[in-house]
Formats: structure tokens, sequence, C-alpha cells
């Protein structure tokens, strides 16, 4: 089959609605999904029947709401279309279990909302996005909510922010004299980066089957200095699951572009076409759900942890972001008239005012142990929000800061040029090292963790620029004369927020000391980033934009705290088990055999004229290094049973126990360990090293 016919062959896209609905029925679920209006109940049953049918040709034999609950991934629970009529077998979907389910989800993380004896939440279909057949299962994409109506997954909030942004941006486009636009969307294409190692190699090691990542592990003697994998040769193995890979997408509707080698050893990266952040971000879930699928058909393993292997490269999300109204112009792309420019700075200085002023809020929404490793780590920016423009725009705005006008209406924009330079196209100056970096016509949001749901982020983004866009209008709305206000607004707002700017180095320590002196948040590590989500301004934010009320944002800041202290919890769990289990009695083997070998020495020394220092001097070694070792897993036993949930003690107090005391233990126990791999022999080290796992493929 060609790319065209097998796009989107296993999604009820508008196609397959078209030809398994009714005209009027098509119509209107059409005027639905357009406006973002809710969906008629009348057609409701007529929409489930021909869904149904249309999955049963696809092979389906179940069907389930399809949805995203806290825990970052997706939940679902499958039912049969099996019915029983007059004592006949029937296949059923009615309209009612098209548009809402009542999964039980007791054990699905509300952070306090719904006590679990009220395990009751339903899920309610969201048509914008298109239901697909996977596993012979019709899957129906589902907001999660709580009897009371409050969002307990990540779809909920996301659409809520992006009705949020349509309603100011459609506002400001207004006062710019557009009256066609109905709809502005927030578009978001997220490349996506992985790692492959082979299964077999997996199997062996506790700490990628247990958590995704190496706990212990010593640096090969190669690792990316040579740059000799980006963009490289694509091992045949990987190619023909890329291949796989790609198919799989196409047929869900999800736009795979392009495939790549990453910079790591065996890391590689997808990047997907953009579509709306609502789609993006489900996409996004059924692109990690299928890399993980499809490898294990090519016996591998599809790491999508932020920091699987210490000392190389972790792997991040890009999220590309921007505005499209529904005459399909993008808001970010530098128009070709001077009053579409003067539109494009103004949506431009709003994002600029947005990130600055809720620099925390993007910087939490990122927030998990996992890309604790990663952010700050010179390979990816830091925990620092910034401002990557590029010359030639910056110099435009601080041209405005000067004094320098432009005009909405057809004379020349002063701007010191006619028109915008061509800046947009030159991507050689592009900035790898930006949190936030300007890209022509988006903006490429750099600190995603790449195991993260893209919702977060996004629905930080659109809520900020909501609110900015918001006061913008405001204003704006109220001017004698609103070519001045414009331009004053413009200027004021760049003199006020251009300290988040910067277009140098994002990696370098003068950065740090930089950013510092212009008074920009560095919230090095989750513990201390969460909490920033319950602030007075952010709590304010969510309410006025009608995206999260106070209750979601405290079981949303709950549920981020016990999760990184989980997570590190099962960490070091799991390390104690494998120092245990696994190093200690391979140091022992090491020591056993040098043991005997000196034990012989003597003899073996009267008679030749060898001596024994080096095995002595090896066991030496060893001796100290099990001892210290030893100590090293103790102190961490302890540090971890001290660190018993208690109500004494509030979540983000445990959650800087965690860091402060049990990150810095679980490194004294690697470090000893790493040590020790050095030098003992390859066939008495228990599991596979950086070199196999890294080099295998
Ligand atoms: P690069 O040179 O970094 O590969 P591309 O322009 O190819 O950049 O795009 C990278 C990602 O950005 C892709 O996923 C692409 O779909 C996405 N993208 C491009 N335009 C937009 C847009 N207007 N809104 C959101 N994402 C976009
Ligand atoms: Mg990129």
């Amino acid at each position: 089959m060609s790319i065209p016919e097998l796009f989107g062959i296993n999604v009820f896209n508008d196609d397959s609605m078209q030809q398994y609905l009714p005209a009027d029925v098509y119509a209107s679920l059409q005027r639905t999904i357009a406006q973002g209006a809710v969906l008629d109940a009348h057609i409701a049953g007529q929409v489930a029947d021909g869904m149904k049918n249309w999955a049963i040709e696809r092979g389906a034999t179940h069907f389930t709401h399809w949805f995203q609950p806290m825990t970052g991934i997706t939940a679902e629970k499958h039912d049969s279309f099996l019915s029983i009529k007059n004592g006949k077998p029937i296949l059923e979907f009615s309209g009612k279990e098209l548009i809402k389910g009542e999964p039980d989800a007791s054990s699905l993380p509300s952070g306090g909302i719904r006590a679990t004896f009220e395990a009751r939440g339903y899920t309610a279909w969201d048509p914008s996005s298109y239901a697909f057949v996977k596993d012979k299962t019709l899957c129906i994409p589902t907001a999660f909510c709580s009897f009371g109506g409050q969002a307990l997954d990540k779809k909920t909030p996301l659409l809520r922010s992006m009705q949020a942004l349509n309603k100011q941006a459609v506002r400001v486009l207004r006062l710019f004299g557009n009256k066609t636009v109905n709809r502005v969307t927030p578009t978001v294409g997220a490349e996506q980066e992985y790692f492959l190692v082979d299964s077999k190699l997996f199997n062996q090691r506790e700490d990628l089957i247990i958590t995704g990542r190496t706990l212990f592990g010593a640096k090969s003697p190669k690792g990316q200095e040579l740059n000799d994998h980006y963009f490289g040769t694509i091992p045949q193995r990987v190619i023909e699951f890329m291949h796989e890979l790609d198919e799989e997408l196409w047929k869900l509707g999800v736009y795979a572009k392009t495939e790549h080698n990453e910079t790591a050893p065996a890391q590689h990266e997808l990047a997907p076409i953009f579509t709306t952040s609502n789609l993006a971000a489900d996409q996004n879930q059924l692109t990690m759900a299928m890399m993980k699928q499809v490898a294990r058909k090519h016996n591998m393993v599809c790491l999508l942890h932020e920091k699987p292997f210490a000392n190389v490269n972790g792997s991040g999300k890009h999220n590309n972001w921007s505005l499209i109204t529904d005459t399909g112009i993008n808001l970010l792309e530098p128009g070709s008239s001077p009053a579409e420019n003067a539109q494009f700075i103004l949506f431009l200085v709003a994002v600029i005012k947005a990130v600055d002023e809720y620099q925390d809020l993007l910087r939490l929404s990122v927030a998990s142990a996992g890309n604790d490793h990663r952010l700050g780590a010179n390979e990816a920016p830091p925990a620092i929000m910034s401002i990557f423009l590029g010359d030639d725009l910056t110099a435009i705005l601080e041209a405005f800061c000067r004094g320098n006008k432009m005009k909405t209406h057809k004379s020349t924009m002063h701007l010191g040029v006619d028109l915008l330079p061509d800046f947009q196209k030159d991507a050689t100056d592009r900035n790898r090292t930006s949190p936030f970096a300007f890209t022509g016509n988006k903006f490429e949001f750099r600190m995603p963790g790449s195991e993260f749901s893209i919702s977060e982020p996004n629905i930080v983004l659109n809520t900020c620029v909501a609110e900015v866009l918001k006061q913008f209008a405001d204003e704006l709305e109220k001017a004698d004369d609103f070519n001045t206000s414009l331009n004053l607004l413009v200027a004021r707002t760049v003199k006020k927020h251009k300290k988040i700017l910067f277009s140098g180095n994002n990696y370098s320590t003068e950065w740090k000391e930089e950013a510092a002196r212009r008074g920009l948040l560095n919230l090095a590590s989750t513990d201390v980033a969460v909490p920033f989500l319950l602030n007075a301004k952010n709590v304010e934010l969510f309410k006025r934009q009608e995206v999260f009320s106070l209750t979601e944002l405290q079981s949303r800041e709950e549920i981020m705290l016990t999760n990184y202290c989980q997570t590190i919890h099962i960490e070091a769990a799991t390390m104690l088990d494998m120092a245990q289990k696994q190093i200690m009695p391979a140091i022992r083997k090491e020591m056993n055999d040098l043991s005997a070998f000196l034990i012989n020495a003597p003899k073996l020394m009267a008679e030749s004229a060898v001596n024994n220092t080096a095995q002595k001097h090896l066991f030496d070694t060893l001796v100290t290094l099990s001892s210290g070792f030893y100590t090293a897993t103790e102190r961490l036993k302890v540090l971890l049973s001290d660190c018993k949930a208690d109500a004494a003690v509030s979540k983000e107090e445990l959650s800087h126990v965690y860091r402060n005391n049990v990150l810095p233990a679980m490194k004294a126990v690697r470090d000893f360990a790493d040590e020790a791999e050095t030098i003992i022999s390859k066939d008495a080290w228990p599991f596979p090293t950086y070199v196999d796992l890294l080099f295998s493929i």
C-alpha cells in the first residue's frame, strides 16, 4: 500500500465519517469538531453505530475509552462489543457508551480530589480527537473527570487552555481589523528522542527493567566524543524498526516525518508534522506506546527515560509551538505587510511577557525525577528559563525601546527597515542551547523530558499567553488611538521583560551568573520547582483563565511531589537489591579468585622470578572498595527506611529529604560499584556493561 493509502487507515477520520455516517449526522459532528461546540446528544447513537461498523471492518472486537490520567501515560479499560439480544449474540455500541464511560478508577492518582472509596470518575468523549483502532480495539479519546467535574487527567485542562487562548487571541485579531477569523488554535510538533537497546541485554538488568535507567555502569571507553553517531548511518536493525514504526504510526494518522540518529550512541529521534496541541498530545502518547511495542517485535527495548545512561546525552522532547487561525494564518510568522508585521510583533511580545512572568510554571511543567538528571547537565538547557530570538529580532525589539515606531496602516513601518528582514529563513544562527527558542515561525520549548506527556507544558504555555493577550486586549480595546497605544504597549512590555531574552550560550557558567544578576529563577530540581504551582499569582492565573481550580492545582502539586518521591524510592530500593545480591557477590568472587592465586603464589614464586605485588595490590584495592561499598549501601538502607511517608512530614519536606539525603547516598553507592566494575574481570561482572548496551545494535 502506498503511504497516502495507508495513512489514517485505522483512524475514524473525516473520510471514514463521511462514508459511515448519514449526511446530516456527519454535518452536525463536523460543526462540533470545527467549532469546538458541544456534541448534539441526539446524534450520539448514530455516530456510535457508524463508528462501530467501521471499527469492526478494521478488525476491532472491543472498544475502550482511551484517556490520560495524571500518571502521565494512557489508560484504557476494554469492553467487547458483544451483547445478547433475544438469546443471540450481537455486536452493539450505543451512543451512551460512546460519550460517557465510568471506569473503576480508584487506583489512578487523584491527589486527594476523589476519596478512593468513591472510586467512580467518568470519561467523556473528546470529538476533536479522532477515534482509532489499535490492537483490535476501538479507542475513543476521552477526558477523565470526577463526578464533581474536577479534572483528573491531562486532556481536560489542555482543552480548557486552548479555549482560553482562542478567546483572547480572537479579541486581539479583531483589534487589527480582522473580522474573518473565528478560531485560533495552538499547534504543536513534538520531536521525540529515545534509546534502543537489545532486549536480551535489557532483560539482564534489573535497573532497566524496574526503573527504565541504569543505576550502575562505568563510563565506556568510547562515548559520544567523536560525534560519529549523530546523523550517522542508521544500523539495519534500527532501520527496519523505524520503517515499521512509521507504518504503524501512519495507519494511526500520526504524521511521522523524520527519523534520524541522535547525539548519543544508540539514541534516535522521531519528528512528526505539527498539528493542534490536543491532537499532538494524543499522538505523542500513541507514538511513545508504538515505539515500545514495535521495538519489542525487533528484539529491542525502547527507553524513553530522560537519562538512561550517565555520561552520555539524555533524551528530551522538543515542543514546537505556534498559533494558527482557522483561515490558515500562522500568527508567529512575520507577515508581508506592515500591518501583519505589527500584529506579529504584538503576539511575539505577548509570548515574551508570558514566559518571563510565568518562568516558574514553565519550569515546573517539565519537572520530574528523570528530567532533573538532564536539565543543566551540559547537554540540555539549564533549569533557567530564557528566550532566544536571534540578533535581528532582538535588534528590532530594542529599537522600540528607543522610541522607534511601527504603523499598522499603509505607510511604511518605521523600524529602520521597511519590512522585517528575512531572518526567519536563516536557520544558521540557531541556538541549540536555549530552553525556548524562536525558530522563524514558532517557538521551540526544549526543556520537556522524553518521557513526559506534552500536555502540561502546553497547558501552561497556552494559559499564560492567553492571560497576557487578555491584558493587551483589555488595554487596546479602550485606546482612543490604536496606533499610539500599540506602540507604547510594545515598547513598555519589551523594556520590562527583555531580561528574559538571551542569545548566548545557555550551557556556560557565565550565563548562570548573569541570569542570577538579572533576577531570573533557577529552580534546579523538582522538589524546589513544584511548590511554585500554588503561588498566589499562579493560582489566580489558572482561576481567571478557567483552566484549573485551586483544588485541581493542589491535587496536581501533590501528585507531582509524590511521583518524585516514589520514583527515587523505587530507584534506591532497586539499587540496594542489585548491590547486595549481584555486585557484592561479584566483588567476593573476584576476591576469592585473587586469594586462591595469592595462597598459591609463594609456592610459584619459589620456582620463578615473578613476584605477586600486582595481584596483592589488586586484592587490597578490592578489600578497600568492598568495605566502602558496604558502608555506602548500609547508609542508603538507613536513609531510605527513614523516608517513610509520615503524617508529621509534608510532601514537600519529604521531597527535600529524597533530594538532599537519598540522591547523594545513591551516588556514593554507584561510585564504588562503578569503580569495582573497572577492575573486576568481565565474566565475574553480573550484568551487561555500558559497552554492551550502547554498542551492540
Ligand atoms: P528542525 O530544523 O529543527 O527539524 P522543523 O522546521 O523541521 O525544524 O520542525 C521541527 C518540528 O517543528 C516538527 O515537528 C514540525 O512539525 C514542527 N513545526 C513546524 N512548524 C510548526 C508550527 N507552525 N507549529 C508547531 N510546530 C511546528
Ligand atoms: Mg528541535
